[in-house]
Protein backbone atom coordinates (compact mmCIF):
# COMPACT_ATOMS: atom_id res chain seq x y z
CA UNK A 1 0.00 0.00 0.00
CA UNK A 2 1.61 3.24 -0.87
CA UNK A 3 1.84 6.07 1.87
CA UNK A 4 -0.44 8.42 0.24
CA UNK A 5 -3.25 6.19 -0.10
CA UNK A 6 -2.80 4.71 3.41
CA UNK A 7 -2.61 9.10 4.45
CA UNK A 8 -5.92 9.05 2.81
CA UNK A 9 -7.64 5.70 4.14
CA UNK A 10 -6.34 7.07 7.69
CA UNK A 11 -7.99 10.56 7.36
CA UNK A 12 -11.11 8.85 6.62
CA UNK A 13 -11.14 6.47 9.65
CA UNK A 14 -13.64 7.25 12.92
CA UNK A 15 -11.29 7.35 16.43
CA UNK A 16 -11.78 3.60 17.12
CA UNK A 17 -10.86 2.66 13.76
CA UNK A 18 -8.12 5.20 13.96
CA UNK A 19 -6.54 3.74 17.10
CA UNK A 20 -5.88 0.67 14.90
CA UNK A 21 -4.25 1.97 12.47
CA UNK A 22 -0.78 1.57 14.06
CA UNK A 23 -1.42 -2.09 13.32
CA UNK A 24 -1.73 -1.33 9.76
CA UNK A 25 1.25 1.04 9.47
CA UNK A 26 3.51 -1.95 11.33
CA UNK A 27 2.34 -4.43 9.07
CA UNK A 28 3.61 -2.23 6.41
CA UNK A 29 6.64 -1.51 7.96
CA UNK A 30 7.78 -5.11 8.19
CA UNK A 31 8.76 -4.71 4.59
CA UNK A 32 11.24 -2.22 6.01
CA UNK A 33 14.60 -1.17 4.06
CA UNK A 34 16.76 -1.78 7.40
CA UNK A 35 15.67 -5.79 8.00
CA UNK A 36 20.06 -5.85 6.88
CA UNK A 37 21.22 -3.83 9.20
CA UNK A 38 23.13 -5.62 12.35
CA UNK A 39 23.70 -4.96 15.62
CA UNK A 40 27.28 -3.62 16.11
CA UNK A 41 29.14 -4.36 19.26
CA UNK A 42 28.56 -2.16 22.44
CA UNK A 43 31.27 0.90 22.31
CA UNK A 44 33.85 -0.29 24.93
CA UNK A 45 34.13 2.32 27.15
CA UNK A 46 30.76 3.66 27.19
CA UNK A 47 29.61 0.18 27.28
CA UNK A 48 31.08 0.53 30.51
CA UNK A 49 29.20 3.86 31.77
CA UNK A 50 26.05 2.05 31.13
CA UNK A 51 26.68 -0.98 33.08
CA UNK A 52 27.89 1.23 36.09
CA UNK A 53 24.42 3.42 35.93
CA UNK A 54 22.22 0.19 35.85
CA UNK A 55 24.31 -0.99 39.43
CA UNK A 56 22.33 -0.06 42.61
CA UNK A 57 25.19 -0.45 44.76
CA UNK A 58 26.14 2.95 46.82
CA UNK A 59 29.57 1.53 47.28
CA UNK A 60 29.78 1.78 43.17
CA UNK A 61 32.85 3.44 40.86
CA UNK A 62 33.40 3.89 37.53
CA UNK A 63 36.83 4.18 36.44
CA UNK A 64 36.00 3.39 32.67
CA UNK A 65 35.49 6.95 31.23
CA UNK A 66 38.36 9.32 30.79
CA UNK A 67 36.36 12.56 32.15
CA UNK A 68 37.64 14.49 35.20
CA UNK A 69 35.83 14.37 38.49
CA UNK A 70 36.88 16.56 41.57
CA UNK A 71 37.46 15.52 44.76
CA UNK A 72 33.41 14.67 45.71
CA UNK A 73 33.56 12.81 42.44
CA UNK A 74 31.82 15.52 40.10
CA UNK A 75 31.88 17.15 36.99
CA UNK A 76 34.24 19.65 37.42
CA UNK A 77 33.77 23.70 35.25
CA UNK A 78 37.15 25.43 35.60
CA UNK A 79 36.89 28.42 37.52
CA UNK A 80 38.84 30.36 34.42
CA UNK A 81 36.16 28.55 32.29
CA UNK A 82 33.74 30.06 33.69
CA UNK A 83 34.64 33.11 33.77
CA UNK A 84 35.22 33.31 30.54
CA UNK A 85 31.94 32.48 29.36
CA UNK A 86 30.65 35.27 31.68
CA UNK A 87 32.70 37.76 29.40
CA UNK A 88 31.78 36.50 25.97
CA UNK A 89 28.44 36.45 27.83
CA UNK A 90 28.17 40.16 28.40
CA UNK A 91 30.06 40.61 24.86
CA UNK A 92 26.46 39.50 23.49
CA UNK A 93 28.18 38.50 20.61
CA UNK A 94 25.69 36.88 17.92
CA UNK A 95 25.36 33.40 16.67
CA UNK A 96 26.91 33.73 12.87
CA UNK A 97 28.65 30.79 11.24
CA UNK A 98 32.59 30.42 11.94
CA UNK A 99 34.33 30.25 9.05
CA UNK A 100 34.94 26.65 7.59
CA UNK A 101 38.39 26.30 8.83
CA UNK A 102 37.41 28.20 12.63
CA UNK A 103 38.09 32.10 13.62
CA UNK A 104 41.70 33.07 12.77
CA UNK A 105 42.37 34.22 16.85
CA UNK A 106 41.76 30.65 17.83
CA UNK A 107 43.88 29.04 15.25
CA UNK A 108 46.60 31.26 16.15
CA UNK A 109 46.51 30.78 19.73
CA UNK A 110 46.19 26.98 19.58
CA UNK A 111 49.28 26.69 17.54
CA UNK A 112 51.00 28.86 19.85
CA UNK A 113 50.03 26.58 23.04
CA UNK A 114 51.27 23.61 21.18
CA UNK A 115 54.22 25.15 19.70
CA UNK A 116 55.13 27.44 21.83
CA UNK A 117 54.26 30.98 22.29
CA UNK A 118 58.00 31.95 20.36
CA UNK A 119 57.59 29.55 17.39
CA UNK A 120 59.11 30.48 14.63
CA UNK A 121 56.99 28.49 12.40
CA UNK A 122 53.81 30.08 13.62
CA UNK A 123 55.59 33.77 13.36
CA UNK A 124 56.68 32.35 9.80
CA UNK A 125 53.66 31.31 8.73
CA UNK A 126 54.39 27.74 7.88
CA UNK A 127 51.05 26.33 9.87
CA UNK A 128 48.10 25.56 8.53
CA UNK A 129 45.79 25.48 11.78
CA UNK A 130 41.80 24.88 11.63
CA UNK A 131 39.35 24.77 14.49
CA UNK A 132 38.07 20.91 15.04
CA UNK A 133 35.72 19.52 16.11
CA UNK A 134 37.49 18.24 19.43
CA UNK A 135 40.37 16.38 19.24
CA UNK A 136 37.85 13.27 17.57
CA UNK A 137 37.09 15.17 14.75
CA UNK A 138 40.76 16.82 14.02
CA UNK A 139 41.93 13.50 13.86
CA UNK A 140 39.41 12.75 11.39
CA UNK A 141 39.64 15.45 9.23
CA UNK A 142 43.36 15.16 9.08
CA UNK A 143 42.91 11.38 8.43
CA UNK A 144 40.93 12.18 5.37
CA UNK A 145 43.99 14.48 4.49
CA UNK A 146 45.92 12.02 4.50
CA UNK A 147 44.18 9.63 2.72
CA UNK A 148 43.67 12.09 -0.04
CA UNK A 149 46.75 13.85 -0.44
CA UNK A 150 49.77 11.78 1.38
CA UNK A 151 51.88 10.66 -1.57
CA UNK A 152 53.59 7.54 0.86
CA UNK A 153 52.58 4.41 1.98
CA UNK A 154 48.93 5.11 3.46
CA UNK A 155 49.34 3.25 6.55
CA UNK A 156 48.80 4.96 9.79
CA UNK A 157 51.36 3.07 12.66
CA UNK A 158 49.74 3.35 16.28
CA UNK A 159 51.38 2.37 19.22
CA UNK A 160 50.41 -0.95 20.73
CA UNK A 161 48.23 -0.19 22.15
CA UNK A 162 46.30 3.10 21.77
CA UNK A 163 43.69 4.93 22.54
CA UNK A 164 40.70 2.60 20.95
CA UNK A 165 39.32 5.38 18.78
CA UNK A 166 42.24 5.67 16.54
CA UNK A 167 41.54 2.66 14.42
CA UNK A 168 38.20 2.89 13.52
CA UNK A 169 39.03 6.83 12.90
CA UNK A 170 41.72 5.91 10.21
CA UNK A 171 40.40 2.92 8.53
CA UNK A 172 36.86 5.70 7.80
CA UNK A 173 39.01 7.94 6.48
CA UNK A 174 40.17 4.57 3.45
CA UNK A 175 43.41 4.17 5.15
CA UNK A 176 45.21 0.81 6.61
CA UNK A 177 46.70 0.46 10.42
CA UNK A 178 49.83 -0.64 11.30
CA UNK A 179 51.38 -1.12 14.89
CA UNK A 180 54.68 -0.83 16.33
CA UNK A 181 55.79 -2.14 20.15
CA UNK A 182 55.02 0.80 22.85
CA UNK A 183 53.72 -0.86 26.35
CA UNK A 184 55.95 -4.16 27.67
CA UNK A 185 53.01 -5.91 30.25
CA UNK A 186 56.59 -7.34 31.85
CA UNK A 187 57.16 -4.02 33.36
CA UNK A 188 54.02 -2.49 32.98
CA UNK A 189 56.17 0.57 31.49
CA UNK A 190 57.74 1.44 27.94
CA UNK A 191 59.17 -0.88 25.62
CA UNK A 192 61.64 1.33 24.37
CA UNK A 193 63.83 -1.14 22.67
CA UNK A 194 60.77 -2.88 21.02
CA UNK A 195 59.64 0.67 20.03
CA UNK A 196 62.97 1.30 17.98
CA UNK A 197 62.98 -1.96 16.32
CA UNK A 198 59.98 -1.75 15.20
CA UNK A 199 59.76 1.97 13.90
CA UNK A 200 62.89 1.27 11.83
CA UNK A 201 60.99 -1.73 10.09
CA UNK A 202 58.26 0.36 9.11
CA UNK A 203 58.18 1.32 4.78
CA UNK A 204 60.03 4.20 4.31
CA UNK A 205 57.35 7.18 3.69
CA UNK A 206 54.55 6.50 5.91
CA UNK A 207 52.77 8.11 8.65
CA UNK A 208 53.14 7.47 12.61
CA UNK A 209 50.68 8.40 14.87
CA UNK A 210 52.54 9.76 18.48
CA UNK A 211 50.69 10.45 21.63
CA UNK A 212 52.41 13.70 22.31
CA UNK A 213 51.96 12.96 26.20
CA UNK A 214 49.66 11.06 29.30
CA UNK A 215 49.57 8.29 26.40
CA UNK A 216 45.91 6.60 26.30
CA UNK A 217 45.41 4.07 27.51
CA UNK A 218 48.42 2.93 29.30
CA UNK A 219 49.68 6.07 31.12
CA UNK A 220 53.40 5.31 29.98
CA UNK A 221 55.27 7.86 28.10
CA UNK A 222 59.05 7.94 27.07
CA UNK A 223 61.48 10.19 28.68
CA UNK A 224 62.86 13.72 27.01
CA UNK A 225 66.03 11.46 26.24
CA UNK A 226 63.93 8.73 24.38
CA UNK A 227 61.87 11.55 22.25
CA UNK A 228 65.01 12.75 21.18
CA UNK A 229 66.18 9.37 20.33
CA UNK A 230 62.57 8.60 18.68
CA UNK A 231 62.83 11.79 16.22
CA UNK A 232 66.06 10.57 14.80
CA UNK A 233 64.92 7.47 13.63
CA UNK A 234 61.38 8.61 12.52
CA UNK A 235 63.93 11.29 10.45
CA UNK A 236 65.83 8.16 9.18
CA UNK A 237 62.51 6.52 7.72
CA UNK A 238 61.15 9.50 6.36
CA UNK A 239 58.03 8.70 8.29
CA UNK A 240 55.32 11.60 8.89
CA UNK A 241 54.69 12.05 12.18
CA UNK A 242 50.82 12.56 13.42
CA UNK A 243 51.04 13.84 16.83
CA UNK A 244 47.90 13.22 19.23
CA UNK A 245 47.97 15.75 21.76
CA UNK A 246 44.79 15.52 24.21
CA UNK A 247 46.43 16.03 27.03
CA UNK A 248 48.53 19.12 27.08
CA UNK A 249 48.85 20.19 30.35
CA UNK A 250 47.18 17.22 32.06
CA UNK A 251 49.82 14.95 32.29
CA UNK A 252 52.58 17.30 34.38
CA UNK A 253 50.56 19.86 35.73
CA UNK A 254 52.81 22.49 32.89
CA UNK A 255 51.51 23.06 29.22
CA UNK A 256 54.94 23.31 28.07
CA UNK A 257 56.50 20.50 29.44
CA UNK A 258 54.06 18.37 28.12
CA UNK A 259 54.46 20.11 24.61
CA UNK A 260 58.27 18.55 24.95
CA UNK A 261 57.70 15.75 21.85
CA UNK A 262 55.69 18.11 19.84
CA UNK A 263 58.19 20.85 19.83
CA UNK A 264 61.81 18.42 19.82
CA UNK A 265 60.40 17.13 16.42
CA UNK A 266 60.05 20.71 15.02
CA UNK A 267 62.87 21.56 15.92
CA UNK A 268 64.41 18.56 14.77
CA UNK A 269 62.64 19.24 11.52
CA UNK A 270 59.90 17.20 11.18
CA UNK A 271 56.92 18.43 9.00
CA UNK A 272 54.53 17.16 11.94
CA UNK A 273 50.63 16.99 11.74
CA UNK A 274 48.78 17.60 15.19
CA UNK A 275 45.88 17.17 17.06
CA UNK A 276 44.97 19.08 19.93
CA UNK A 277 42.11 18.90 22.04
CA UNK A 278 40.52 21.49 24.82
CA UNK A 279 38.47 18.39 26.36
CA UNK A 280 40.53 17.68 29.08
CA UNK A 281 42.74 20.75 30.12
CA UNK A 282 40.17 23.25 30.02
CA UNK A 283 37.43 20.42 30.50
CA UNK A 284 35.39 21.79 27.52
CA UNK A 285 34.18 17.71 26.64
CA UNK A 286 30.79 18.39 25.21
CA UNK A 287 31.78 21.84 23.63
CA UNK A 288 33.54 19.32 21.09
CA UNK A 289 36.91 21.72 20.71
CA UNK A 290 40.40 21.25 18.77
CA UNK A 291 42.24 21.91 16.32
CA UNK A 292 44.55 20.71 13.59
CA UNK A 293 47.25 21.61 12.24
CA UNK A 294 49.59 20.85 8.98
CA UNK A 295 53.48 22.31 9.40
CA UNK A 296 54.25 23.12 6.12
CA UNK A 297 57.52 24.00 3.99
CA UNK A 298 56.82 27.42 3.21
CA UNK A 299 54.07 29.74 3.21
CA UNK A 300 52.87 29.13 -0.72
CA UNK A 301 52.63 25.30 0.63
CA UNK A 302 51.12 26.27 3.47
CA UNK A 303 47.82 28.37 1.31
CA UNK A 304 47.75 25.55 -1.05
CA UNK A 305 47.62 22.47 1.94
CA UNK A 306 44.72 24.79 3.43
CA UNK A 307 42.62 24.30 0.42
CA UNK A 308 41.78 20.36 0.56
CA UNK A 309 41.69 21.16 4.36
CA UNK A 310 38.39 23.10 4.05
CA UNK A 311 37.44 21.44 1.01
CA UNK A 312 37.11 18.19 2.97
CA UNK A 313 35.09 19.86 6.50
CA UNK A 314 32.44 21.88 4.32
CA UNK A 315 30.11 18.87 2.89
CA UNK A 316 31.56 16.93 6.37
CA UNK A 317 30.05 20.10 8.83
CA UNK A 318 30.18 23.20 7.41
CA UNK A 319 32.28 25.00 10.03
CA UNK A 320 32.78 24.16 13.67
CA UNK A 321 30.93 25.54 16.68
CA UNK A 322 31.40 28.61 18.47
CA UNK A 323 30.81 28.46 22.20
CA UNK A 324 34.35 26.61 22.89
CA UNK A 325 36.07 27.99 20.60
CA UNK A 326 35.39 31.56 22.16
CA UNK A 327 36.50 30.14 25.41
CA UNK A 328 39.26 29.09 24.58
CA UNK A 329 40.39 32.29 22.75
CA UNK A 330 39.15 34.20 25.64
CA UNK A 331 41.34 32.55 27.98
CA UNK A 332 44.37 32.21 25.77
CA UNK A 333 44.79 35.59 25.12
CA UNK A 334 43.40 37.43 28.05
CA UNK A 335 46.65 37.04 30.53
CA UNK A 336 44.85 36.86 33.86
CA UNK A 337 42.31 34.24 32.44
CA UNK A 338 45.44 32.35 30.89
CA UNK A 339 47.42 32.76 34.34
CA UNK A 340 43.97 31.80 36.14
CA UNK A 341 43.70 28.45 33.60
CA UNK A 342 47.12 27.68 34.19
CA UNK A 343 46.57 26.84 38.25
CA UNK A 344 43.48 24.63 37.18
CA UNK A 345 44.94 22.62 35.09
CA UNK A 346 47.65 22.22 37.45
CA UNK A 347 44.91 21.94 39.93
CA UNK A 348 43.37 18.64 37.92
CA UNK A 349 46.92 17.25 36.93
CA UNK A 350 48.05 17.46 40.77
CA UNK A 351 44.83 15.80 42.13
CA UNK A 352 45.35 13.03 40.27
CA UNK A 353 48.97 12.90 40.72
CA UNK A 354 48.03 12.55 44.62
CA UNK A 355 45.05 9.90 43.71
CA UNK A 356 48.07 7.76 42.28
CA UNK A 357 50.09 7.86 45.49
CA UNK A 358 47.05 7.43 47.86
CA UNK A 359 46.61 4.12 45.66
CA UNK A 360 49.78 2.75 45.49
CA UNK A 361 49.73 3.20 49.49
CA UNK A 362 46.87 1.78 49.79
CA UNK A 363 47.64 -1.81 48.25
CA UNK A 364 50.66 -1.49 50.33
CA UNK A 365 48.73 -0.92 53.29
CA UNK A 366 46.39 -3.71 52.40
CA UNK A 367 49.35 -6.00 52.37
CA UNK A 368 49.83 -6.56 48.67
CA UNK A 369 53.09 -8.11 48.01
CA UNK A 370 53.14 -7.33 44.20
CA UNK A 371 54.85 -4.26 42.63
CA UNK A 372 52.77 -1.03 42.22
CA UNK A 373 55.60 1.32 41.07
CA UNK A 374 54.10 1.59 37.91
CA UNK A 375 50.95 3.32 38.92
CA UNK A 376 53.19 6.54 40.21
CA UNK A 377 55.43 6.20 37.44
CA UNK A 378 52.68 6.56 35.05
CA UNK A 379 50.90 9.47 34.59
CA UNK A 380 47.92 11.19 33.08
CA UNK A 381 44.38 10.64 33.07
CA UNK A 382 44.89 6.50 33.19
CA UNK A 383 46.66 3.83 34.96
CA UNK A 384 47.09 0.53 33.24
CA UNK A 385 47.10 -1.23 36.45
CA UNK A 386 48.61 -4.41 34.95
CA UNK A 387 44.53 -6.28 36.18
CA UNK A 388 44.36 -9.42 33.83
CA UNK A 389 40.42 -9.74 32.24
CA UNK A 390 39.69 -12.14 35.04
CA UNK A 391 40.42 -10.14 37.72
CA UNK A 392 38.74 -7.04 35.94
CA UNK A 393 35.45 -9.51 35.64
CA UNK A 394 35.89 -10.30 39.67
CA UNK A 395 36.45 -6.76 40.42
CA UNK A 396 33.38 -5.47 38.81
CA UNK A 397 31.08 -8.56 40.10
CA UNK A 398 32.17 -7.95 43.20
CA UNK A 399 32.67 -4.67 44.51
CA UNK A 400 31.15 -2.84 41.54
CA UNK A 401 33.87 -1.33 40.28
CA UNK A 402 33.80 -0.31 36.89
CA UNK A 403 36.83 -0.23 34.29
CA UNK A 404 37.69 -1.36 30.62
CA UNK A 405 38.71 -4.99 30.27
CA UNK A 406 42.02 -4.08 29.84
CA UNK A 407 43.20 -3.27 33.20
CA UNK A 408 42.93 0.54 32.35
CA UNK A 409 41.37 2.63 34.94
CA UNK A 410 40.57 6.02 34.69
CA UNK A 411 42.68 8.11 37.78
CA UNK A 412 40.02 10.98 37.82
CA UNK A 413 37.37 8.73 39.45
CA UNK A 414 38.94 8.32 41.88
CA UNK A 415 38.72 10.63 45.02
CA UNK A 416 40.23 10.51 48.77
CA UNK A 417 36.73 9.20 50.01
CA UNK A 418 37.07 5.92 47.54
CA UNK A 419 40.35 5.02 47.63
CA UNK A 420 40.73 3.08 50.52
CA UNK A 421 37.81 0.63 48.56
CA UNK A 422 39.18 0.54 45.59
CA UNK A 423 42.72 -0.05 46.79
CA UNK A 424 40.91 -3.18 48.64
CA UNK A 425 39.47 -3.91 45.67
CA UNK A 426 42.69 -4.63 43.71
CA UNK A 427 44.20 -6.54 46.42
CA UNK A 428 41.71 -8.63 47.13
CA UNK A 429 41.48 -9.39 43.28
CA UNK A 430 44.95 -9.93 42.62
CA UNK A 431 46.39 -11.74 45.66
N1 LIG B 1 43.08 11.20 21.46
C1 LIG B 1 43.23 10.57 22.61
C2 LIG B 1 44.48 9.80 22.83
C3 LIG B 1 42.25 10.62 23.59
O1 LIG B 1 42.43 9.98 24.74
C4 LIG B 1 41.07 11.37 23.34
C5 LIG B 1 40.00 11.44 24.36
N2 LIG B 1 39.66 10.29 25.00
C6 LIG B 1 40.95 12.02 22.11
C7 LIG B 1 41.98 11.93 21.20
C8 LIG B 1 39.80 12.84 21.67
O2 LIG B 1 38.95 13.36 22.57
P1 LIG B 1 37.97 14.53 22.18
O3 LIG B 1 37.34 14.18 20.88
O4 LIG B 1 37.01 14.60 23.31
O5 LIG B 1 38.78 15.75 22.09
Amino acid sequence: MNHIFRRMLCSSLTSAQRSAAPLLSAAARNSSFWSGVEMGPPDAILGVSEAFKRDSNPKKINLGVGAYRDDAGQPFVLPSVHKAEMKIMSAGLNKEYAPIGGEADFCTASAKLALGEDSTVVRDGLNVTIQGISGTGSLRVGTAFLSKWFPGNKTVYLPKPSWGNHTPIVKHAGMEVGGYRYYDAGTCGLDFAGAVEDIKKIPEGSIIMLHACAHNPTGVDPTAEQWKELSEVVKAKKLLPFFDMAYQGFASGDVDKDAFAVRQFIADGHMILLSQSYSKNMGLYGERTGAFTVVCKDKDEAARVESPIKIIVRPLYSNPPRHGARIVTQILNTPELRSEWLVDVKTMADRIITMRTQLKDGLTKEGSSLNWQHITDQIGMFCFTGMKPDQVERITKEFSIYLTKDGRISMAGISSSNVGYLAHAMHTVTK
